[in-house]
């Protein structure tokens, strides 16, 4: 029997479980005196996408990633695994804040992104357990009906194809919970073992001759007349003739762009494989992603030994915008999870859960990610607010644009050199997020309760928002 954690009782297992399940090779760390084409800072998605697309164009690149862990330490080898076209808060959001055009062009392109994922793990022999079920977004109560409403109207109206609304009935048949009162699908998301994905990404552009370091922390990015100098924070210098900033959550700590990007820590509870009778009792058949429309929102799958990935729930901001090992896990966060879970599947109420862990997020004002360069040698994109899986691959392609000075499509989207505004400074900005977090967490918890809408926006985030 395995021992219980002292701080999380229900819980028996440890860790990460997608790190703990693929295999993590050892990298070098860099020791310096080396130049490169571009080096690359970051070794998730946005770092591993750009590596990809750019020596995709230009095999005789000389290309580096440097990663301050492993391959996948960040949130992209610890995230839900859903390749998702999410972009804002929702696809409305997406229209009414950019409008129409700018709305179609954005949403076009992560879809997009979501096809090419697939097509690259099979062309690529990418074994990271890849299904492409598709989304159901589920509403528990009236008020996430009526944001379900929303989208429908939107993708209606931009003529998106690959959404069909589903009434509470259909939703049922599909995943057999009380709580659902209707939903909508989605064709374009597929699910996949997101570290094995990074983990595998890593490997395909290493053999393109990418040189990948590992537990390289660059501290400093020097721009310089004719090349970008990298230290290392063991004092090793790397040189570039262009340099790219991937670090989303951790770019918060960027001179030049950290305003810009709030780290909110996120978080995932994991059961024990069912046994068939309790996957009888649950369906799932389509193995789609489910999200639902609360603010804080949850989402979850089935892993493909059988599990369900349970997460979101709640997003914290910490004081000072830390972001440390402490804080992936949280004994508040896992207990509001099994408390949802349980209520959403009371037929599982004997199952377990073997692991919990989060990681952290980049958050943005706009919630859409915010790409651009500093200047002609040093460029970045990061900050999803939670949803860069698919639009990190879209990243890749903008950053490898701007790397070959090539105005591409791609270039003109909405959240590309765009004037994203700022974040107030410490402690300000932390403060706020929490107050925000209390508000929306009540408001979730009230149009549950059927006592209210999302029609009104919470005095919290108005005061966030005049903070901007
Ligand atoms: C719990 C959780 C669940 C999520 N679920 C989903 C989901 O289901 N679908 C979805 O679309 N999105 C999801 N997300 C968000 C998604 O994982 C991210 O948007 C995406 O992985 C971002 O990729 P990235 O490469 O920009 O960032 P990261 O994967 O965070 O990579 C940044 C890397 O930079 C490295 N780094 C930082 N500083 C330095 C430095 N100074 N020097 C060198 N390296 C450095 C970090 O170690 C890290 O590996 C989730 C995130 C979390 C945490």
């Amino acid at each position: 029997m395995p021992e219980q954690h002292p701080h999380l009782p229900e819980l028996f297992g440890s860790s990460i479980y997608w790190l703990e399940t693929s295999e993590a090779q050892r990298r070098p760390s860099a020791s310096g005196g080396q130049r490169f084409d571009v080096v690359i800072v970051g070794g998730g998605f946005t770092g591993l996408w750009t590596a990809y697309h750019l020596t995709q164009a230009d095999p005789s690149m000389s290309v580096a990633v440097v990663e301050r862990e492993t391959i996948g330490f960040g949130a992209s080898g610890r995230n839900g695994g859903f390749a998702m076209t999410l972009l804002d808060l929702s696809l409305h959001q997406l229209r009414e804040n950019n409008g129409d055009v700018a709305a179609r062009e954005a949403h076009e392109a992560v879809a997009a992104s979501v096809d090419e994922i697939g097509e690259t793990i099979r062309r690529e022999q990418i074994d990271c357990e890849w299904v492409r079920g598709g989304l159901m977004v589920v509403a528990t109560n009236q008020a996430q009906r009526a944001r379900i409403d929303q989208d429908m109207e939107a993708a209606e109206e931009l003529g998106l194809s690959g959404f069909k609304r589903l009434s509470a009935e259909e939703v049922q048949a599909e995943v057999h919970s009380p709580t659902y009162v209707g939903g909508l699908r989605e064709e374009h998301c597929g699910v996949m073992h997101p570290a094995k994905l990074a983990r595998g990404l890593a490997s395909v552009v290493e053999a393109r001759g990418v040189t990948v370091f590992e537990a390289t922390a660059v501290d400093d990015i020097e721009v310089l007349t004719d090349r970008v100098a990298l230290r290392t924070r063991d004092g090793a210098v790397l040189e570039a003739d262009q340099a790219v900033l991937a670090t989303n959550a951790w770019a918060h700590a960027d001179p030049r762009i950290g305003r810009k990007v709030l780290p909110l820590y996120t978080y995932i509870a994991l059961t024990e494989p069912l046994d068939d009778r309790q996957w009888d009792e649950v369906g799932w058949a389509s193995h789609c992603g489910i999200e639902d429309k609360r603010n804080f929102v949850h989402y979850y799958r089935r892993t493909l030994d059988g599990r369900i990935l349970w997460g979101g729930s709640d997003g914290i901001v910490f004081p000072g915008r830390r972001i440390a090992a402490g804080h992936d896990r949280n004994n508040g966060v896992f207990h509001r999870l099994l408390g949802t879970f349980r209520d959403t599947f009371p037929q599982l109420a004997d199952v377990r859960f073997t692991h919990h862990w989060g990681g952290p997020v980049g958050l943005t004002t706009r919630f859409v990610p915010v790409f651009g360069s500093v200047n002609s040698r040093l460029h970045y994109g990061a900050a999803y607010s939670g949803h860069g899986v698919a639009p990190s691959h879209t990243g890749g392609k903008i950053l490898r644009d701007k790397v070959l000075g090539v105005a591409g499509d791609l270039n003109g989207l909405c959240f590309v050199d765009s004037r994203e505004p700022s974040f107030p400074p410490e402690p300000i900005a932390s403060i706020a997020a929490e107050l925000s977090r209390r508000a929306l967490r009540k408001q979730d918890d009230l149009a549950q309760q059927g006592k209210t809408d999302y029609l009104s926006e919470p005095l919290a985030m108005k005061v966030l928002r005049a903070l901007e």
